[in-house]
């Protein structure tokens, strides 16, 4: 069987995959990328695409979709493996990776970039009549942005965290009216988030606080409280993950903390030599969750990696 060599192997194409395939590019380090998806971008192309992105220098409003066309062009890794997931072994200090279609990889290093694993919207499975009105029409979204199905719409978004948040200001642009739901007496969401709702740019957003949904009829959103006419629901309820993506992983000698990867700071090294972790994957004291952290933490990881190779 044929068995493809690199400096490095990467797992996950997000920001910090393609950031890390980027960076060994500049250090002339050869490496092959895994995406277990169909597309790269992980979070930003799965759930936001149509969002502006925040925090990012240079960025100010870019919408997530250019922001990762853009960074892939930039990044373009030597061998990318896409709709390929991967499960990794090691033996005689050597990383060997299988792929679904059982093609084999060794990579002196490994860089986890998997993220929060491969993700899918949560669907709410426990409001009556929510899963099959998802299945069976425009009625029901899990974070979606395209402006098309809101255009002078009555939108409702479900969730009180920053993705409903965001959904709410983006989709106020073009809706005719927006209601924020949400089960508690108050938005989750950075602070900054809330003073931009409440600034209500646009004149149409409304919240009903402390509602919990329990059916979903077409065209009518039941709550505990009363029912809501709308055109549209779109739940922000947080991510599915496909936990065999971080179990196959795992094997490894991988130190965790609450699911995610424990890594050293400053150079990202993960509890197995020679194995680094970078992105939403990883655990550090005061890490911050964001695309800056995933760009930050490939460069480290990868300076690293140079660094060893040169010794
Ligand atoms: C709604 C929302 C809005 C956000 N807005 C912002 C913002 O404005 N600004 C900001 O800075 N951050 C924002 N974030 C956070 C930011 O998107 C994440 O921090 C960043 O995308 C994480 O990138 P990542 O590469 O670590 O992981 P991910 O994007 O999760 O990518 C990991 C990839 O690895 C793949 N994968 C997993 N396991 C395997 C395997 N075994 N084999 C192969 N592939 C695998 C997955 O399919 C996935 O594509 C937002 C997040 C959300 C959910």
């Amino acid at each position: 069987m044929d068995v493809t060599s690199s400096d490095v192997a990467i797992i996950g194409g997000g920001v910090a995959g393609l950031y890390s395939a980027y960076c060994c590019n500049t250090v002339g380090l050869s490496h092959v990328l895994f995406e277990a998806l169909p597309y790269v971008g992980g979070q930003c192309t799965a759930l936001y695409p149509d969002k502006p992105i925040y925090g990012v220098p240079g960025m100010h409003k870019a919408l997530a979709k250019d922001f990762i066309a853009n960074l892939s062009n930039q990044c373009s890794p030597q061998q990318m493996y896409l709709n390929t997931s991967v499960s990794v072994s090691k033996h005689d200090n050597v990383f060997q990776l299988t792929t679904n279609n059982n093609q084999q990889f060794m990579a002196k290093y490994l860089i986890i970039a998997s993220g929060i694993g491969i993700m899918e919207p949560s669907l709410p499975i426990g409001i009556k009549g929510a899963v099959e009105l998802a299945n069976t029409s425009d009625f029901v979204q899990c974070y979606c942005l395209n402006p098309e199905l809101y255009k002078d719409k009555e939108v409702v978004i479900a969730g009180g965290g920053n993705s409903a948040a965001d959904h709410a200001l983006c989709i106020s642009k073009v809706a005719k009216h927006v209601t924020l739901l949400h089960k508690r007496d108050k938005l989750r969401c950075d602070k900054n988030k809330l003073d931009e709702l409440n600034k209500n740019e646009f004149n149409n957003i409304q919240f009903k606080l402390e509602q919990e949904i329990l059916e979903l009829q077409p065209g009518v959103i039941i709550t505990n409280k009363e029912s809501i006419n709308a055109d549209r629901i779109v739940f922000c309820y947080g991510l599915h993950v496909n936990q065999n993506s971080i179990n196959n992983i795992s094997v490894l000698n991988l130190k965790m903390e609450r699911n995610l990867i424990k890594c050293e700071l400053p150079t990202m090294k993960t509890s197995e030599n020679h194995c680094y972790a970078v992105g939403d994957i990883v655990s550090y004291p005061s890490k911050k969750k964001g695309i800056l952290s995933c760009c930050y933490e490939a460069q480290m990881a990868v300076n690293d990696i140079a660094l060893e190779r040169e010794n």
